[in-house]
């Protein structure tokens, strides 16, 4: 059905007749309803002309065509202006990527004078298809998708101009239209088009989806529509970074918010002249949500970084735990990087043993992201076949959420560390078995001067909670550790120049070295599904050794 009544008639026959394309004119007139949007464009211009036929010969216009401000040179050759322009064809060209590879010509239509061709020919099916060509292109899995489109800024300024157009008529019959009276481009291009993407992907549009398709058009003829505003509104187009024009969409409605109605008018034509071409397509983009991966690693090499160790650009080691772990990720997941993250980290000479320390990585932008937990599994198996300095479990797809919770997870918890002592006079077993009596030992430690250069000099006092001692010969032997999060265990050894008191060399009254150092890393993840994407399940629990786990939601669970 028609959706256009008597009342209509008025304003449609005014906006037809300046360049007013139909579904503009449904959006003027306050068509809420999809359905009629959604029909083919001819057939909507056909009707439309039928249902104006009637009444073409009485309807008296006395609508100000006023010739636009800024008549071109290019229009002034063609001998043609704005308006006149409409009753000739427009050249309606839709070009996408520089590259021309999806270019379609149509030479029959007369480029709508407010919304540029974007509710012409950008919402047929013919335009859908090449988009989704690009994106079936592009690699991507994605099982629901969202679209977002961003439309040049003067179409707001045009807009505006045929609002003020409208408005003026509709005032002499006493009626009245209010800016949010009128259907928003955006929603009347996202009934017509969101089905038809659905209908050729085969997957349905989803708000919340990680995948996104995103389409830029450009209007480089009507680029200077917007510059009258900066001189009324200077305070609206501030130079911002990252911005390559102050003529943002935001700046626009911003200044056509501000600006009075007679300024407007006296600044741009109402209504809008025609263009010569619809808008350009300048970009088709397709993006994958970060994904997040996370386990625990244990690592047994003692000349191992965590994480690439650079110095002055220059490489000091050739590997780190975060490379043997995430090189076989990016591959897997088709990402186009990542971001490492774990809950604390350990020197390059120390080994991480125990139920291994929990990391997470951010995958960035991948392609692939569906995986059975027997892949995961398989992958876990890849990165601990490819080396032996490291090794990974529970491996899992996690949400962003736990991350924040691996990282809470870090502080105020009970470390365990186990030392290889060397002392440079000679010892007896008794004389180091003091150290097994001592408990909850109180130890300031300076900053040590190894971490001066990146962390601020402060005296912190850490517990030392329980020691044991193994004796292996007259200058070595084995220090089992439990301490506090944060201590530094080394310092702790030697004393860093008195700089960590007590320390085990002044305990014993002698000088005391560290040979070697593992840390036990006892906190766990209990091994989950693998989590669904989009969904906030929550898969990833941490807790002190032996202990229960906590849920996201802090409740206690079980004790495994
Ligand atoms: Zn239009």
């Amino acid at each position: 059905m028609f959706p256009l009544t008597e009342e209509n008639k008025h304003v449609a026959q005014l906006l037809l007749s300046t360049g007013t394309c139909p579904r503009c004119i449904f959006r003027f007139c306050g068509v809420d309803f999809h359905a009629p949007y959604k029909r083919p464009y001819k057939e909507l211009l056909n009707e439309l002309q039928k249902f104006l036929e009637t009444e073409k010969e009485e309807l008296i216009l006395d609508v100000p065509n006023p010739p636009p401000k800024k008549i071109r040179l290019q229009e002034l050759e063609d001998g043609i202006d704005g308006i006149d322009n409409l009753s000739q064809n427009g050249e309606g060209r839709v070009s996408i990527l520089e590259d021309g590879s999806i270019a379609s010509k149509n030479s029959n239509l007369n480029v709508c004078n407010v919304c540029l061709g974007i509710l012409q020919e950008f919402c047929e099916k013919e335009f859908i298809k090449k988009v989704c060509q690009k994106v079936e292109a592009s690699g991507f899995e994605f099982t629901n998708l969202v679209f977002s489109v961003s439309f040049p800024p003067q179409l707001s300024v045009r807009e505006h101009a045929a609002w003020l157009l409208v408005k003026q008529e509709m005032g002499k019959q006493n009626l009245s239209l209010g800016r949010n009276d009128i259907v928003q481009l955006k929603e009347a291009y996202k009934w017509i088009t969101h089905p038809l993407f659905s209908e050729e992907l085969g997957v349905p549009i989803d708000g919340k989806s990680l995948f996104e398709v995103s389409v830029i058009f450009a209007h480089p003829e009507t680029v200077e529509d917007c510059h009258f505003l900066r001189a009324i509104c200077p305070d609206c187009f501030k130079p911002a970074k990252n911005k390559q024009s102050v003529f943002t969409r935001m700046a626009v409605v911003k200044a056509l918010n501000k600006i009075k109605e007679e300024d407007f008018r006296k600044q741009f034509p109402c209504p809008p002249n025609s263009p010569k071409a619809v808008c350009t397509v300048l970009e088709i983009e397709c993006a994958h949500g970060a994904v997040f991966v996370a386990g625990r690693y244990n690592k047994y090499s003692r000349n191992l970084p965590q994480t690439p160790w650079i110095i002055d650009g220059e490489r000091k080691l050739e590997s780190s735990v975060e490379e043997l772990i995430s090189d076989h990720l990016l591959a897997v997941f088709k990402a186009e990087s990542f971001n490492f993250s774990s809950s604390g980290r350990e020197d390059v000479d120390v080994r991480t043993l125990g139920n291994g320390r929990p990391f997470a990585i951010e995958l960035v932008n991948p392609h692939r992201v569906h995986f059975t937990s027997q892949e995961i599994k398989e992958l876990q198996q890849k990165i601990n076949n490819s080396s032996n300095k490291i090794q990974v479990r529970d491996l899992q797809l996690v949400t962003r959420e736990a991350i924040g919770h691996m990282k809470e997870g870090e502080e105020e918890k009970t470390k365990s560390y186990s030392a290889l002592i060397w002392t440079n006079k000679a010892i007896q077993k008794k004389d180091i078995e003091f150290l097994n009596d001592i408990k909850d030992l109180k130890i300031d430690q300076k900053t040590p001067l190894r971490v001066l250069h990146r962390r601020p000099l402060a005296v912190r006092t850490r517990i030392i909670h329980s020691m044991e001692t193994r004796y292996v010969d007259e200058h070595h032997f084995h220090l089992y550790l439990k301490t506090q999060a944060g201590t530094y265990i080394k310092e702790f050894v030697h004393g860093d120049f008195g700089r960590t008191k007590p320390n085990i060399g002044s305990l014993m009254n002698m000088t005391a070295d560290i040979l070697e150092l593992d840390v036990e890393v006892n906190h766990f993840i209990v091994e989950m599904p693998v989590c669904t994407l989009n969904s906030t399940k929550f898969c990833f629990f941490f807790g002190g050794g032996g202990g229960g786990a906590l849920s996201q939601t802090g409740t206690y669970l079980y004790s495994p």
